[in-house]
């Protein structure tokens, strides 16, 4: 699978929209650009074909600095392009393009391996990978260790936090290992808050000389862990509120993310099946009975928890999971 290598964003890209990104981008790029100040800012755009955020902020990018150079270098991935075209997170038989990001032998990884490499080589000053949301979310930055540097970063974009190590095989993973890495949740596409927000932010990012060797604390950021995914049996169908499901949650349960919420509270109003319901964690383990109860033919709460990326998309929750479980840090 082809990587193509440019030194500028195409000035033809400020007049097109997401769907037609390929008449710049046919195929999935890096773009290295030389900016005042030489160690780079990594972007990663484009993972999630149709979270047009990043997209967005490739436009923006690429009008301040038609005629100018950017305050620092920016090397900048251009991922899921084929899937952008269609409008879709990936294209049927494609990988999720932010699950390659670890050892792997397909095409799709020795691809992003090529990305990791250049990205190593020119010892970015940190990354920053741009995504939205299917669901209603605050705006927030995840991170994958619990650095000061990391924290930081992310706590430039948001006062929301999210610590996670599982999926392992993201972008931003992949990048903690070698700079200080983020991965920001930038509402859903679309929303002009949330791509101001992430152009601010690779804004701020490129003007940083450094990172305070200290964690931003509590009053700057709020940080949360994620504790498990909330996975659909496949063979179990579902609805919001609606009745005649094997589960029926609870109709606002999309209006939940990032709300504390009590042990006690209904999770979904009937279940069949108590077990078509898994909390999983980080390791694979099924942590179900731990966090979720059978009660009155539902499932509540055993214990309070924050959910986030809670959707009402059918197919990120096939092929995905419904939400993540998280517990304040
Ligand atoms: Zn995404």
């Amino acid at each position: 699978m082809q990587l193509n290598r440019h030194t500028r964003l195409p000035p033809a890209l400020a007049d097109i929209g997401p769907r037609e990104i390929r008449r710049v981008f046919p195929k999935p790029a890096l773009i290295e650009i030389a900016g005042e100040r030489e160690r780079p800012l990594f972007v990663s755009a484009m993972l999630h074909g149709n979270e047009t955020t990043s997209f967005h902020v490739l436009q923006a990018l690429a009008r301040r600095y038609a005629d100018a150079r950017p305050p620092r270098s920016l090397q900048i991935f251009v991922g899921n392009v084929e899937a952008a075209e269609a409008g879709l997170r990936h294209l049927p038989g494609q990988p999720d393009f932010n699950r390659i990001w670890a050892d792997g032998d397909s095409a799709h990884h020795r691809l992003v391996a090529d990305v990791v490499a250049a990205a190593k080589a020119a010892e970015p000053i940190a990354s920053i990978d741009i995504h939205n949301n299917s669901g209603a979310n605050p705006y927030y930055g995840c991170v994958n260790a619990l650095r000061p540097a990391d924290l930081h970063l992310a706590a430039l974009f948001s006062d929301i936090g999210v610590y996670y190590r599982n999926p392992a095989t993201t972008q931003s993973t992949a990048f903690s290992a070698f700079c200080p890495a983020v991965t920001v949740e930038c509402g859903q596409s679309g929303e002009r808050d949330g791509i101001d927000q992430a152009i601010q932010l690779v804004e701020d990012a490129m003007r940083l000389d450094g990172f305070p060797d200290h964690a931003p604390g509590a009053s700057r950021q709020k940080l949360y862990e994620t504790v498990g995914a909330v996975k659909v049996d496949p063979e179990a169908s579902f609805s919001f509120g609606e009745p005649g499901s094997d589960i029926v949650f609870r109709g606002d349960l999309e209006t939940l993310n990032f709300a504390e919420i009590e042990q006690g509270s209904v999770w979904a109003i009937s279940a069949r099946d108590p077990d078509s319901l898994r909390v999983v964690n980080e390791h694979g383990d099924i942590l179900t009975g731990r966090f979720l109860e059978p009660r009155s033919g539902g499932l509540v709460l055993r214990q309070a928890i924050t959910p986030a990326m809670l959707t009402r998309d059918r197919a990120i929750i096939r092929d995905d999971c419904l939400c993540y479980f998280m517990r304040r840090l």
